[in-house]
């Protein structure tokens, strides 16, 4: 099959993990006889550095004509970049909200999976965590709730007093559930629902809505959990999830929760997808301007990121499924990145391991 995928290189290490998860990328194409067509995008620091914007129209519409996206970090080093002298407007970051916005992604996908060879990298005990280790995957829904509704700060019988509203209809509520249970069927078919429903009307409709959507999925299991529960499970027990779904701010946090359970950032990948099969694609990592340019960082997180592309937007599950499994097989060889590595022990470059993975794919 044809496909047209767009690149974002972006800022710092972006365009060498980007490079490599195009390496693997070509690998399937020529494993199962498909073309992959690339479409360069400029987006944040590299925009700015030419057209003066973190985000060009064109760009938008390059982005909008492909089938999917595929990014690596934007941004850069806030004290040193000259691009943090510019108004907030016109940074990179601005350029990464554009996007998101322009293209109405609202569902933001977060798996969180703990490799067996890296447990040591896990700040939980193996005692607690159980042999089979973890893997779930967080859907936060991204453009309403408490960081997208009303807000205001005046003063009130002469105190400062600030409001911030969080509000979801039942149109928002039903297509980030219908996200979630999709993603379910492709796993392994159980939902947690985390709201603050004991507490919250907007949580009171979130349950009745995914309960009806539930209605349509007998074959997923539906559970609810408040959000502070939720907190505490994803450290006490993980490995009871599979498919987390919830709102924009609880999703924000507990994503980031659950991302530092693996201890691994350079190996989460993330997923923005909106009504359609497209979706935006890209490291759950910054562009970490530390090592940019030095050939040591860790590509998997974009590798794992193209492998989510396969799947959730061009429908190639078999071609994700050969990914992932180059992925475990690199690491169950024994080799590492500089980032997962432990002391005196030998790692592979960015450019070397993307090889490895490429040519695990190519032998699948
Ligand atoms: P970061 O994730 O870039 O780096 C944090 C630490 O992790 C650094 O020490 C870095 O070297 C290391 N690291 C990150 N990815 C790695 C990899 N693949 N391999 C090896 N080591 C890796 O976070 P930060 O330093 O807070 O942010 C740097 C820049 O990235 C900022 O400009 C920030 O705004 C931007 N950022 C962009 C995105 C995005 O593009 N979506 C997300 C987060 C941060």
């Amino acid at each position: 099959m044809n496909f047209r995928i767009g690149v974002i290189p972006g800022d710092g290490i972006g365009p060498e993990i980007t490079a490599e998860a195009v390496k693997v990328l070509d690998a399937v194409a020529s494993k199962y006889g498909h073309t992959f067509d690339y479409d360069e995008i400029l987006l944040g620091g590299a925009s700015i550095d030419v057209h003066g914007i973190p985000l060009t129209d064109e760009a938008v519409e390059t982005a909008r004509s492909c089938d999917a996206v595929l990014m690596g970090s934007i941004g850069g080093d806030a004290a040193t970049s000259p691009w943090y002298k510019l108004e907030p407007s016109r940074r990179p970051e601005a350029g990464l909200l554009k996007i998101r916005k322009e293209l109405g992604l609202f569902a933001n996908l977060r798996p969180a999976y703990l490799y067996n060879e890296l447990k040591d990298a896990c700040p939980i005990k193996e005692s607690v965590i159980g042999p089979d280790g973890f893997d779930m995957i967080i859907v936060r829904e991204l453009t309403g709730g408490l960081y997208f509704g009303d807000r205001e700060t005046k003063e009130v019988d002469g105190v400062m007093t600030a409001v911030d509203t969080l509000s979801y209809n039942e149109k928002e509520i039903r297509r980030i559930a219908v996200r979630a249970f999709d993603i379910a069927m492709k796993r392994r078919r159980k939902v947690t629902s985390v709201d603050k429903a004991n507490v919250l009307d907007s949580s009171r409709l979130w349950r009745k809505v995914v309960e009806e959507v539930a209605g349509d999925y007998p074959e997923v299991t539906l559970e609810h959990m408040l959000v502070d529960n939720c907190a505490m499970q994803l450290v006490h027990n993980p490995a009871q999830f599979d498919v987390i779904v919830t709102e924009n701010m609880f999703g924000d946090i507990l994503s980031d929760e659950a991302s530092m359970v693996t201890g691994s950032i350079g190996m989460l990948s993330s997923a923005s997808l909106n009504e359609t099969k497209f979706g935006l694609y890209e490291p759950s990592h910054g562009s970490a301007p530390d090592i940019a340019g030095k050939g040591i960082a860790n590509p998997i997180a974009t590798i794992l990121s193209a492998a989510m592309m396969l799947r959730y937007s061009l429908d190639l599950d078999t071609e994700a499924d050969a990914v992932e499994a180059a992925v475990a097989g690199f690491l169950a060889e024994g080799n590492r990145t500089v980032d997962i590595a432990v002391e005196g022990e030998e790692w592979l470059g960015t450019s070397a391991a993307g090889d490895v993975i490429a040519s695990m794919v190519a032998g699948a």
